[in-house]
Protein backbone atom coordinates (compact mmCIF):
# COMPACT_ATOMS: atom_id res chain seq x y z
CA UNK A 1 0.00 0.00 0.00
CA UNK A 2 1.47 3.30 -0.86
CA UNK A 3 0.70 6.86 1.37
CA UNK A 4 -0.74 9.57 -0.62
CA UNK A 5 2.99 12.06 0.24
CA UNK A 6 5.44 9.13 -0.76
CA UNK A 7 6.58 10.54 -3.68
CA UNK A 8 7.23 14.04 -1.81
CA UNK A 9 9.73 11.70 0.08
CA UNK A 10 12.09 11.49 -2.65
CA UNK A 11 12.49 14.95 -3.07
CA UNK A 12 15.71 16.03 -2.04
CA UNK A 13 15.12 19.17 0.27
CA UNK A 14 10.92 18.33 0.82
CA UNK A 15 9.16 18.44 4.29
CA UNK A 16 6.07 17.12 4.60
CA UNK A 17 5.21 18.69 7.83
CA UNK A 18 6.66 21.84 7.00
CA UNK A 19 3.40 21.88 4.23
CA UNK A 20 1.20 20.12 6.71
CA UNK A 21 2.32 23.22 9.61
CA UNK A 22 2.34 26.24 7.18
CA UNK A 23 -0.35 28.70 6.10
CA UNK A 24 -0.87 30.78 3.23
CA UNK A 25 -3.32 32.96 1.81
CA UNK A 26 -4.01 33.48 -1.37
CA UNK A 27 -5.27 36.95 -2.60
CA UNK A 28 -7.36 36.42 -5.82
CA UNK A 29 -8.60 32.88 -7.24
CA UNK A 30 -9.13 33.62 -10.63
CA UNK A 31 -7.28 31.50 -13.36
CA UNK A 32 -3.71 31.38 -11.82
CA UNK A 33 -5.15 32.04 -7.89
CA UNK A 34 -7.59 28.70 -8.34
CA UNK A 35 -4.63 26.74 -9.70
CA UNK A 36 -2.04 27.96 -7.42
CA UNK A 37 -4.37 27.13 -4.78
CA UNK A 38 -4.78 23.67 -6.25
CA UNK A 39 -1.49 23.45 -6.11
CA UNK A 40 -0.85 24.00 -3.01
CA UNK A 41 -3.74 21.97 -1.25
CA UNK A 42 -2.43 18.69 -3.28
CA UNK A 43 0.95 19.39 -1.88
CA UNK A 44 0.11 19.13 1.70
CA UNK A 45 -0.09 23.07 2.61
CA UNK A 46 -1.81 22.68 5.80
CA UNK A 47 -4.22 26.17 6.00
CA UNK A 48 -5.60 28.16 3.12
CA UNK A 49 -7.61 31.29 2.94
CA UNK A 50 -8.34 32.16 -0.39
CA UNK A 51 -9.84 35.87 -0.86
CA UNK A 52 -11.62 37.27 -4.21
CA UNK A 53 -14.69 39.56 -4.64
CA UNK A 54 -15.84 38.18 -8.01
CA UNK A 55 -18.54 35.30 -8.71
CA UNK A 56 -17.45 33.14 -11.30
CA UNK A 57 -18.66 33.73 -15.04
CA UNK A 58 -19.58 31.87 -17.93
CA UNK A 59 -16.06 33.58 -19.70
CA UNK A 60 -14.28 31.64 -16.51
CA UNK A 61 -15.16 28.24 -17.40
CA UNK A 62 -12.08 28.23 -20.05
CA UNK A 63 -9.35 28.44 -17.12
CA UNK A 64 -8.55 28.20 -13.64
CA UNK A 65 -9.63 25.14 -11.52
CA UNK A 66 -12.36 24.00 -9.66
CA UNK A 67 -15.19 26.09 -11.19
CA UNK A 68 -17.82 24.24 -13.11
CA UNK A 69 -21.28 25.10 -15.62
CA UNK A 70 -22.80 24.89 -12.44
CA UNK A 71 -20.98 27.39 -10.50
CA UNK A 72 -21.77 30.59 -12.55
CA UNK A 73 -23.35 32.94 -10.12
CA UNK A 74 -21.46 31.94 -7.31
CA UNK A 75 -18.42 33.50 -5.35
CA UNK A 76 -15.22 31.88 -6.77
CA UNK A 77 -13.58 32.19 -3.13
CA UNK A 78 -16.48 29.95 -2.08
CA UNK A 79 -16.51 27.55 -5.21
CA UNK A 80 -12.56 26.92 -5.23
CA UNK A 81 -12.32 26.67 -1.18
CA UNK A 82 -15.16 24.03 -1.26
CA UNK A 83 -13.42 22.08 -4.25
CA UNK A 84 -10.12 22.37 -1.76
CA UNK A 85 -12.22 21.17 0.87
CA UNK A 86 -13.71 18.06 -1.53
CA UNK A 87 -9.99 16.68 -2.40
CA UNK A 88 -8.55 17.63 0.71
CA UNK A 89 -10.32 16.49 4.06
CA UNK A 90 -7.35 17.39 6.06
CA UNK A 91 -6.92 20.84 4.62
CA UNK A 92 -7.79 23.75 6.67
CA UNK A 93 -9.68 25.99 4.32
CA UNK A 94 -11.02 29.71 4.69
CA UNK A 95 -13.31 31.41 2.15
CA UNK A 96 -13.94 35.39 2.07
CA UNK A 97 -15.54 36.72 -0.25
CA UNK A 98 -14.79 40.30 -0.17
CA UNK A 99 -11.71 42.87 -2.03
CA UNK A 100 -8.86 41.94 -0.06
CA UNK A 101 -8.34 45.38 2.04
CA UNK A 102 -12.19 44.13 3.74
CA UNK A 103 -11.68 40.39 3.37
CA UNK A 104 -8.06 39.36 4.91
CA UNK A 105 -6.59 41.89 8.00
CA UNK A 106 -3.62 43.11 8.35
CA UNK A 107 -2.70 40.72 11.34
CA UNK A 108 -3.30 37.88 9.00
CA UNK A 109 -1.25 38.87 6.65
CA UNK A 110 1.45 39.06 8.84
CA UNK A 111 0.78 35.84 10.26
CA UNK A 112 0.95 33.92 7.63
CA UNK A 113 3.90 31.92 6.17
CA UNK A 114 3.14 33.65 2.61
CA UNK A 115 0.91 35.43 0.69
CA UNK A 116 0.16 35.33 -2.71
CA UNK A 117 -0.93 37.72 -4.90
CA UNK A 118 -2.74 36.14 -8.14
CA UNK A 119 -4.52 39.83 -8.64
CA UNK A 120 -5.24 41.27 -11.98
CA UNK A 121 -4.75 44.79 -11.87
CA UNK A 122 -1.61 46.88 -11.29
CA UNK A 123 -2.75 49.33 -8.81
CA UNK A 124 -4.13 46.31 -6.61
CA UNK A 125 -0.87 44.87 -6.65
CA UNK A 126 0.45 47.97 -5.15
CA UNK A 127 -2.26 48.40 -2.58
CA UNK A 128 -1.67 44.31 -1.56
CA UNK A 129 2.31 45.45 -1.34
CA UNK A 130 1.48 48.22 0.82
CA UNK A 131 -0.30 46.18 3.42
CA UNK A 132 2.09 43.59 3.63
CA UNK A 133 5.06 46.06 4.01
CA UNK A 134 2.77 47.68 7.21
CA UNK A 135 3.00 44.21 8.69
CA UNK A 136 6.33 43.11 6.90
CA UNK A 137 4.66 39.99 5.20
CA UNK A 138 6.43 38.72 2.06
CA UNK A 139 4.27 38.81 -1.31
CA UNK A 140 5.16 36.52 -4.28
CA UNK A 141 3.16 37.54 -6.91
CA UNK A 142 1.83 35.74 -10.39
CA UNK A 143 0.62 37.38 -13.35
CA UNK A 144 -0.12 36.44 -16.98
CA UNK A 145 0.21 38.14 -20.55
CA UNK A 146 -1.12 36.25 -23.86
CA UNK A 147 2.06 33.98 -24.53
CA UNK A 148 3.61 34.31 -20.84
CA UNK A 149 3.87 34.94 -17.26
CA UNK A 150 5.92 36.56 -14.36
CA UNK A 151 6.34 35.44 -11.11
CA UNK A 152 7.62 38.17 -8.57
CA UNK A 153 8.82 37.39 -4.94
CA UNK A 154 9.32 40.24 -2.47
CA UNK A 155 10.84 38.86 0.98
CA UNK A 156 10.36 41.53 3.88
CA UNK A 157 12.26 44.29 3.94
CA UNK A 158 13.35 44.58 0.09
CA UNK A 159 11.83 45.46 -3.23
CA UNK A 160 7.92 45.75 -3.11
CA UNK A 161 5.90 45.27 -6.63
CA UNK A 162 5.66 48.98 -6.25
CA UNK A 163 9.46 49.75 -6.24
CA UNK A 164 8.73 48.13 -9.97
CA UNK A 165 6.22 50.40 -11.36
CA UNK A 166 6.95 53.63 -12.60
CA UNK A 167 6.95 56.37 -10.16
CA UNK A 168 3.69 57.97 -12.57
CA UNK A 169 2.15 54.98 -12.50
CA UNK A 170 2.24 54.81 -8.04
CA UNK A 171 1.09 58.41 -8.07
CA UNK A 172 -1.33 57.84 -5.87
CA UNK A 173 -0.38 58.90 -2.03
CA UNK A 174 -1.91 56.07 -0.42
CA UNK A 175 -2.42 52.89 -2.49
CA UNK A 176 -3.10 50.75 0.41
CA UNK A 177 -6.31 52.88 0.92
CA UNK A 178 -7.18 53.01 -3.31
CA UNK A 179 -9.95 51.77 -4.29
CA UNK A 180 -9.13 49.45 -7.18
CA UNK A 181 -9.23 50.53 -10.60
CA UNK A 182 -11.06 47.87 -13.12
CA UNK A 183 -8.91 45.65 -14.73
CA UNK A 184 -7.60 45.98 -17.97
CA UNK A 185 -8.91 42.86 -19.42
CA UNK A 186 -6.19 41.39 -21.54
CA UNK A 187 -5.98 37.67 -23.41
CA UNK A 188 -5.51 34.59 -21.10
CA UNK A 189 -6.12 30.90 -21.57
CA UNK A 190 -5.58 27.82 -19.15
CA UNK A 191 -2.27 26.61 -20.45
CA UNK A 192 -0.56 30.01 -19.83
CA UNK A 193 -2.18 30.07 -16.76
CA UNK A 194 -1.28 27.31 -15.59
CA UNK A 195 2.02 27.47 -16.48
CA UNK A 196 2.65 30.32 -14.34
CA UNK A 197 0.56 29.06 -11.48
CA UNK A 198 2.51 26.44 -11.47
CA UNK A 199 6.01 28.33 -11.14
CA UNK A 200 4.09 30.50 -8.29
CA UNK A 201 3.65 27.43 -6.59
CA UNK A 202 6.88 25.98 -6.75
CA UNK A 203 8.25 29.13 -5.82
CA UNK A 204 6.17 28.83 -2.96
CA UNK A 205 6.87 25.59 -1.62
CA UNK A 206 10.71 26.35 -1.69
CA UNK A 207 9.58 29.48 0.60
CA UNK A 208 7.59 27.25 3.00
CA UNK A 209 10.17 25.08 3.47
CA UNK A 210 12.64 28.11 4.20
CA UNK A 211 14.94 27.20 0.69
CA UNK A 212 16.87 30.06 -1.18
CA UNK A 213 14.57 31.80 -3.67
CA UNK A 214 15.97 34.63 -5.14
CA UNK A 215 14.05 37.83 -4.78
CA UNK A 216 13.59 39.22 -7.78
CA UNK A 217 10.91 38.17 -10.68
CA UNK A 218 11.24 35.52 -13.13
CA UNK A 219 9.62 36.10 -16.39
CA UNK A 220 8.19 32.84 -18.61
CA UNK A 221 8.15 32.91 -22.23
CA UNK A 222 7.26 29.95 -23.84
CA UNK A 223 7.86 31.85 -27.57
CA UNK A 224 11.65 31.82 -26.78
CA UNK A 225 11.31 28.24 -24.74
CA UNK A 226 12.83 30.54 -21.73
CA UNK A 227 12.71 31.39 -18.46
CA UNK A 228 14.96 34.95 -17.47
CA UNK A 229 15.29 36.05 -13.89
CA UNK A 230 14.99 39.79 -13.65
CA UNK A 231 16.67 41.81 -11.05
CA UNK A 232 14.28 44.08 -9.19
CA UNK A 233 15.99 47.07 -7.43
CA UNK A 234 14.66 48.52 -4.49
CA UNK A 235 13.39 52.28 -5.33
CA UNK A 236 14.05 54.46 -2.70
CA UNK A 237 11.33 57.09 -3.56
CA UNK A 238 9.07 54.14 -3.65
CA UNK A 239 5.71 55.37 -1.09
CA UNK A 240 4.66 51.71 -0.13
CA UNK A 241 7.26 50.88 2.61
CA UNK A 242 5.66 52.41 5.21
CA UNK A 243 5.78 49.82 8.66
CA UNK A 244 3.44 50.01 11.71
CA UNK A 245 5.88 50.15 15.09
CA UNK A 246 4.82 46.35 16.19
CA UNK A 247 5.76 48.27 19.95
CA UNK A 248 2.85 50.36 19.13
CA UNK A 249 0.05 48.01 18.78
CA UNK A 250 -1.86 46.44 21.36
CA UNK A 251 -4.17 43.53 21.08
CA UNK A 252 -7.87 45.38 21.46
CA UNK A 253 -9.78 42.23 21.87
CA UNK A 254 -12.66 42.56 19.57
CA UNK A 255 -13.77 41.10 16.75
CA UNK A 256 -15.64 42.32 13.82
CA UNK A 257 -18.94 41.92 15.69
CA UNK A 258 -17.93 44.65 17.71
CA UNK A 259 -19.59 48.07 17.12
CA UNK A 260 -18.21 51.51 16.45
CA UNK A 261 -18.78 52.27 20.02
CA UNK A 262 -17.00 49.38 21.45
CA UNK A 263 -14.03 50.63 19.71
CA UNK A 264 -14.34 54.41 20.92
CA UNK A 265 -14.61 52.81 24.82
CA UNK A 266 -11.20 51.69 24.15
CA UNK A 267 -9.45 55.02 23.54
CA UNK A 268 -9.28 58.29 25.20
CA UNK A 269 -11.50 61.56 23.99
CA UNK A 270 -8.86 63.00 22.08
CA UNK A 271 -8.11 60.35 19.96
CA UNK A 272 -8.90 59.30 16.60
CA UNK A 273 -9.44 55.92 15.97
CA UNK A 274 -9.57 55.21 11.91
CA UNK A 275 -9.92 52.45 9.58
CA UNK A 276 -7.68 52.27 6.39
CA UNK A 277 -11.50 52.94 4.16
CA UNK A 278 -13.29 55.69 4.63
CA UNK A 279 -16.61 55.51 6.43
CA UNK A 280 -18.74 57.95 4.81
CA UNK A 281 -19.60 59.55 1.65
CA UNK A 282 -17.03 62.47 2.39
CA UNK A 283 -13.94 60.20 2.94
CA UNK A 284 -13.61 60.05 6.25
CA UNK A 285 -11.69 57.55 8.02
CA UNK A 286 -12.51 58.24 11.48
CA UNK A 287 -14.32 55.77 13.30
CA UNK A 288 -16.28 59.03 15.34
CA UNK A 289 -17.81 60.08 12.00
CA UNK A 290 -19.39 56.42 11.68
CA UNK A 291 -22.35 55.51 13.17
CA UNK A 292 -22.08 53.94 17.23
CA UNK A 293 -24.07 51.64 16.56
CA UNK A 294 -22.31 49.96 12.94
CA UNK A 295 -20.76 47.14 13.67
CA UNK A 296 -17.04 47.02 12.24
CA UNK A 297 -18.21 43.91 9.48
CA UNK A 298 -20.67 46.73 8.65
CA UNK A 299 -17.89 49.12 7.66
CA UNK A 300 -16.10 46.40 5.81
CA UNK A 301 -13.21 46.09 8.16
CA UNK A 302 -12.23 42.39 7.89
CA UNK A 303 -11.24 40.20 10.70
CA UNK A 304 -7.66 40.36 12.25
CA UNK A 305 -7.33 44.44 11.12
CA UNK A 306 -5.06 46.62 12.57
CA UNK A 307 -6.86 49.90 12.80
CA UNK A 308 -4.68 53.27 13.39
CA UNK A 309 -5.29 55.88 16.43
CA UNK A 310 -4.18 58.74 15.60
CA UNK A 311 -3.66 61.18 19.00
CA UNK A 312 -2.78 64.69 18.32
CA UNK A 313 -0.82 66.30 17.56
CA UNK A 314 0.93 63.58 14.97
CA UNK A 315 1.45 60.60 17.41
CA UNK A 316 -0.34 56.95 16.37
CA UNK A 317 -0.79 53.89 18.24
CA UNK A 318 -2.45 50.64 17.25
CA UNK A 319 -5.23 48.47 17.72
CA UNK A 320 -5.19 44.98 16.72
CA UNK A 321 -8.47 43.06 16.41
CA UNK A 322 -8.95 39.48 16.94
CA UNK A 323 -8.42 36.82 13.75
CA UNK A 324 -11.00 34.48 13.07
CA UNK A 325 -9.68 31.44 13.67
CA UNK A 326 -8.56 29.45 9.89
CA UNK A 327 -10.39 26.33 9.59
ZN1 LIG B 1 8.52 49.52 -2.99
Amino acid sequence: MTERYDRHTLIPDWSQQALTDASAVIIGVGAVGSEVARLLAQAGVGRLLVCDPDSVAESNLSRGTGYGPDDVGRPKATVVADALQAREPKLAVTARVADFRHGVGLAELRSADLVLSCLDSVTDRIALASRCNLVEAGMLDAGTHPWGGEVRYHPTGGTCFACGVPAGERALSAWHVACADPPRLAGASAPVSALTAAWQATLAVRILFGLPVDAGAVRLDPLTGESRPVLLRRDPECPCHRRLDPDRITRAGLDTGATVADVLALVRPEEQPLVWQSVDPLGSTSLRAASPNATLADLGVPPGEILPVVRPPADVRYLELEKEALG
